[in-house]
């Protein structure tokens, strides 16, 4: 999980001029700090802003975790009866699907992703990931039988979205899909949208790896986000970014791995291949909204440095860092843009 720390506040009292000239200038605002954690999709949800009453601080962000939960009930393939797992089940019946909002949002962007990344990012990828779990669970390397068959009913191709109808099509018998690489990102996007409703502006969701800022603490340029470095000798210090009215997602092998026979198994799966991505690296990508920093980081996880670097370059807003050592040397490389987001030294 990633660090956050956030500047030490008390009360700010902050000015709002008067611009229009029928209304009394606005009596100056008493913003406090409030926060918020719960667990929601299996990782702690927190969300941190700023309000003039506990009352409304409250009501804000029941609301936020009220439409938390409900995304999970939709977007988890953990839930027997979550839409994604019904879906799932309609695989090979030759049915094209009706789906809700939500999960037509959480597809769209998946798929587009999918083309973009030449199939690196992939969300029908999950009878892959069950495979290499379970070998995780039994520490042994699976068989060359099952991983074959999942491969069979992997491809993002095989899953058609009808953009007229809102329906999908998984054509496989077997197919299944995880929208582990890209849901709790739009959670986070969709818990802002919902403080933002309740008219709190000065927000910050944060989600494991992955979080989304609305504008920054009063005064202040934006929320202070630390973003860790690799665990591995003579690799940098960790930095702090300053996040406003943008995205920012972590993705890499140092949080969840399976080390087999000395080799370490992220549990990031290249759909390519079929096999756990094995490069120990860690992405730190920033983006507009989380959505696309959540699963752009995954992307550029299975892609590598080079090839997920021009991905993010052709990503408007987007800028990322990869730190990675594939072999004894530690190795860094960065968009142009990044540094913008680093705190000064
Ligand atoms: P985390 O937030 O846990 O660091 P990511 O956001 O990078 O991880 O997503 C990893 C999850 O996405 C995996 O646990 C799996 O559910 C799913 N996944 C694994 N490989 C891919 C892939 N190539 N494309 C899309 N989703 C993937
Ligand atoms: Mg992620």
């Amino acid at each position: 999980m990633i660090h956050f720390r956030l500047l030490a506040v008390s009360l700010f009292a902050i000015v709002l001029a008067g611009t229009a000239a029928c209304r009394t200038p606005a009596v100056a605002p008493d913003l406090t700090r409030f926060e918020f954690e719960r667990p929601q999709m299996g990782v702690p949800f927190r969300i941190t802003f700023y309000a003039e009453t506990a009352a409304r601080a409250d009501a804000a962000a029941a609301a936020a975790f009220a439409r938390v939960a409900a995304l999970n009930a939709s977007l988890s393939d953990y839930e027997e009866d979550s839409e994604i797992t019904r879906l799932s089940k309609t695989a090979g019946s030759g049915r094209a699907v009706p789906v809700a909002a939500d999960l037509w949002n959480v597809l769209a962007a998946a798929q587009k992703l999918s083309a973009r990344s030449a199939g690196a990012f992939d969300v029908t990828v999950r009878p892959l990931v069950q495979v290499w779990r379970r070998a995780r669970r039994q520490r042994e390397m699976p068989s060359l039988d099952r991983l074959a068959a999942a491969r069979d009913v992997t491809g993002y191709q095989h899953l058609e979205l009808d953009a007229r109808h809102h329906t999908a099509t998984l054509k496989l018998p077997g197919m299944q899909l995880d929208l582990g690489g890209i849901a709790k990102g739009y959670a986070a996007d969709e818990a802002l949208k919902t403080l933002r409703a309740h008219g709190i502006t000065r927000a910050l969701v944060a989600v494991a790896g992955d979080m989304t800022a609305g504008d920054a603490p009063p005064g202040k340029a934006g929320w202070r986000v630390e973003v860790p470095s690799l665990d591995v000798p003579g690799a940098p210090p960790a930095q702090f970014v300053l996040l406003a009215n943008a995205a920012l997602s972590t993705s890499g092998d140092l949080f969840q791995r399976l080390e087999l026979g000395g080799k370490r198994y992220s549990h990031i799966i290249d759909p390519r291949s079929g096999r756990p991505v094995t490069d120990h690296s860690l992405v730190t990508l920033i983006a507009r909204d989380c959505t696309t920093a959540d699963s752009l980081a995954t992307a550029v996880s299975v892609l590598g440095p080079e090839a997920g670097l021009a991905l993010v370059r052709r990503t408007r807003g987007a800028e990322a860092r990869v730190h990675s050592q594939p072999e004894e040397k530690f190795h860094t490389v960065e968009t142009a843009g990044f540094r913008r987001f680093l705190e000064a030294p």
